[in-house]
């Protein structure tokens, strides 16, 4: 009891959490916070950012009320202020240890050289991620942090991961940057375990500026692995260093512990969507072009309407055009393309038998109606925008008369049908989220 008076409460909270934590959450998360000012009623604590802070209150706040004095309205008397700059003392914390000097080249930084801010062309799919990219890379650790970048496959999360990285490297020299995929990270670990030189990576990682971390989905399921990686996350982020992560899901649909998660949803998570029409014709002229290939805007339209979810498969599509352009000397038309691309092209999959009946499900379940509705009179805006597009899709997939496939939409007239295949194939060039529902519906009965 003695001993208690002679220490403060915030030592004494220090003390006893310090026997129930493990040694690297301690030293990343509770020995940078500094005692300000302690008077009987209140504490002020200096933190070195709002995630101490937050991770304190997160995880503490029960035990903290034991030690440490109460406020009437029930909460815990403490005042946070979160220092200026981020301190420099190595000693605080046991894990910053002395920056490294001895030999790091082995951990050479290795970008893409064409994965620059320059080549990226922006979208609307893809505007919002690529300015938090270059907010990031302008001032790191100052504004976003982490940066979580999710999206499918080929849509550009690892260009605009490198474009920091080259960003950094040309603005600012003296920045300890790192890029690696998390399968790089993995292997780095165990080859270190092996050469027992464990603490040296350790230590690399641990005094770098930024950290670009491609794929952390290969994180799940790999438990060591998540631990060691977090630990690095919390040393880093506590020294307001930054970090950029990618990946094909968004924090919570990863299979990664609450911690994790928690960490990664701290900063900005920036989706990266599926590149509209127009900014799949983009990407195709500054391919084509940075190839030395012109590729008129028409067949640019046409190559970008066929394939629609996938950036490197659209690149792929351009570099076998300028292969055959060289071979061929001719002239690029509609009917080459197609033949080189042919089997490229998504909705060129080998077509099943399509029913009428098919398409009006696929088209209710995508629109919202019911079929009975598509089959009816109703004037209603969205039941026959609806009914328009199944009949657009019946005209192109079913190899039928019209007036068969008419007779199948509640008796409607082959003009009727005309008319509203007419109408769609023109509002799908004007109008991006039909388009989209257009391709939704037909993937589904193609599937
Ligand atoms: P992800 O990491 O999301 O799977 P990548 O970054 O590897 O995708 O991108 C695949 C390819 O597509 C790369 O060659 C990249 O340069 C290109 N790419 C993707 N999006 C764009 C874009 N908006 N502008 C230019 N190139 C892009
Ligand atoms: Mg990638």
């Amino acid at each position: 009891m003695q001993d208690c008076e002679t220490k403060s409460p915030w030592t004494q909270f220090l003390e006893f959490v310090q026997t129930r934590c493990s040694r690297a959450e301690y030293a990343n998360w509770l020995a940078p916070i500094r005692l300000a000012q302690a008077t009987p009623d209140e504490i002020v604590l200096e933190v070195p950012n709002i995630f101490v802070q937050e991770y304190l209150l997160d995880n503490f706040k029960g035990v903290l009320s034991n030690f440490l004095p109460m406020r009437t309205s029930g909460d815990l008397a403490i005042t946070f202020v979160v220092a200026a700059a981020p301190k420099k003392e190595a000693s605080r914390a046991p894990l910053q240890v002395e920056p490294e000097t001895s030999d790091s080249s082995h951990y050479e930084l290795k970008l893409n050289q064409h994965y620059t801010f320059e080549n990226f062309i922006e979208g609307p799919s893809n505007q919002f991620v690529k300015s938090a990219a270059i907010g990031v890379a302008s001032r790191p650790g100052k504004t976003y942090n982490p940066l979580f970048i999710h999206g499918g496959v080929g849509l550009g999360k690892t260009h605009l991961l490198h474009g920091i990285g080259h960003y950094i490297k040309e603005h600012s020299k003296k920045t300890k940057i790192q890029a690696i995929t998390t399968e790089a990270f993995i292997n780095d670990i165990v080859d270190n375990l092996r050469n027992k030189s464990i603490d040296k990576m350790k230590r690399f990682y641990r005094t770098l500026d930024v950290l670009l971390v491609d794929d952390i989905q290969f994180l799940q399921n790999r438990l060591n692995f998540e631990e060691e990686f977090c630990n690095t996350f919390e040393a880093l982020i506590n020294q307001n260093k930054q970090i950029v992560i990618t990946s094909d899901k968004p924090p919570s649909q990863l299979k990664l512990s609450e911690r994790m998660v928690a960490r990664m949803e701290w900063g900005l998570v920036a989706h990266m969507g599926v590149p509209d029409l127009e900014t799949r014709v983009a990407i195709i002229k500054h391919k084509s072009e940075s190839r030395g290939l012109n590729i008129p805007s028409q067949i640019a339209f046409f190559i970008a309407e066929h394939i629609y979810n996938n950036v490197r498969q659209i690149e792929g599509a351009v570099n076998r055009l300028c292969a055959h352009s060289r071979l061929l000397a001719t002239e690029l038309n509609q009917d080459i393309v197609e033949r080189i691309l042919s089997e490229m092209f998504q909705s060129n999959a080998p077509q099943k038998k399509v029913s009428v009946e098919s398409i009006l499900k696929s088209v209710a379940a995508v629109f919202e109606v019911r079929v009975s509705e598509l089959k009816g009179e109703s004037r209603i805006k969205e039941i026959a925008t609806a009914r328009q597009v199944a009949m657009y899709l019946a005209k192109e997939l079913i190899d039928d008369s019209l007036m068969k496939i008419a007779v199948s939409f509640g008796g409607k007239t082959h003009s009727t049908l005309l008319h509203a295949w007419k109408k769609i194939t023109d509002q799908v060039q004007l109008n991006e989220i039909l388009r989209r529902q257009v391709q939704m519906v037909r993937r589904n009965i193609e599937s």
